[in-house]
């Protein structure tokens, strides 16, 4: 088998503290699996700069020229992790085989790659890595970031539990991939229905290196919403049935009610009627809102805006 072409994608945000520290980690990766033959020499680490407000393009440009495996991509703006990620897939998957893509802060077992190349050996296109477990994580990250997978599937998103964005996908893959044209991606859930050969691999994910978390509590509803309404309409049907259910226990009522007052027996009742008042408010709005992000991401998908813009790359310039 001829040896691929790996290309390493590592998505950057504000991330000046850990890439003096994490980028000799996957250059030493590279160069060890160059030694086993079992990547080809022209394998390469690419960080996508993320429109970062420090000084982390200006890193990642110094790292290529002194480093010859190391290139950057760098974003005109702030997109967002899963932007930056398809951005940077996208654009080296014309010149590799595989690709690998991983956060820059050194929380993913790099040795787990090894693990994945065997399995593309093997004929898995797809390789997700899975942490088998959250020790070092607070109770809190592992509590909501179970939640998290949790909710996602209950709401017909199928995700694969515990993966995050650590995963091998080949170039044959990511061709596919490529013909997914939603602005609102979010690859833990599209890479799934590309389909084609996959397992996964699992690791102990370790603390971040340097720097903080860029997933606060906030980010992490904002993915897991965004990624139920790209994916799934289970949460229209649930109003849907919602609805129905609350359509059946009215008519109840109203028969109740009728019954009652032609009995003679109605008495004035503030509270219940506010109570109901009230009650059935808030669910309409929430129902209004759960439908208006489903028009909004229609409105969104309707611009066809491009997903990504790049500004500036560091192939071809050394
Ligand atoms: N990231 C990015 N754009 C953003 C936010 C984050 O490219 O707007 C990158 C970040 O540099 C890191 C990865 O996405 O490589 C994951 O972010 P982080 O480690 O902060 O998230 P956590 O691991 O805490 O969930
Ligand atoms: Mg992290």
């Amino acid at each position: 088998m001829k040896q691929p072409v790996l290309y390493i994608v590592v998505p950057c945000y504000n991330e000046q503290e850990v890439l003096p520290i994490t980028h000799q980690l996957f250059v030493d990766k590279l160069h060890h699996l160059m030694e086993q033959g079992r990547i080809a020499p022209d394998s390469r680490v690419v960080f996508v700069n993320d429109g970062s407000k420090d000084s982390t393009w200006e890193l990642i440009q110094t790292l290529s020229k002194e480093q010859p495996l190391i290139e950057g991509i760098c974003l005109s703006r702030n997109r967002g992790h899963q932007n930056a990620l398809l951005g940077g897939l996208l654009s080296v998957k014309d010149g590799c085989d595989i690709t690998i893509s991983i956060d820059c802060d050194g929380q993913d077992d790099i040795n787990a790659m090894d693990e994945m190349l065997t399995a593309y050996e093997q004929g898995c296109e797809v390789v997700y890595g899975v942490r088998s477990s959250r020790k070092t994580d607070t109770f809190f990250k592992r509590f909501t970031a179970e939640s998290f997978y949790r909710l996602m599937n209950w709401m017909g998103a199928q995700v694969v539990f515990n993966h995050a964005d650590y995963r091998l996908l080949s170039s044959r893959v990511l061709e596919e991939l490529s013909h997914f044209p939603e602005v609102n991606i979010f690859l833990r859930g599209m890479v799934p229905l590309v389909g084609f050969k996959s397992t996964s691999v699992y690791y102990e994910r370790a603390e971040r290196m340097a720097g903080e978390s860029h997933y606060p509590l906030k980010k992490m509803l904002a993915l897991a919403f965004d990624g139920i309404t790209s994916l799934s309409i289970k949460p229209i049907r649930l109003i849907t049935g919602f609805g129905g259910l609350v359509s059946l226990f009215s008519f109840a009522m109203l028969i109740w009610v009728l019954a009652t007052h032609l009995t003679g027996s109605t008495v004035a009742g503030w509270a219940s009627t506010t109570s109901i008042v009230c009650f059935m408010g808030g669910i309409q709005l929430i129902c209004l809102g759960v439908i208006g992000e489903y028009v909004g991401k229609i409105y969104m998908e309707t611009k066809h805006r491009p997903r990504y813009i790049i500004s500036d790359t560091t192939f071809n310039k050394k």
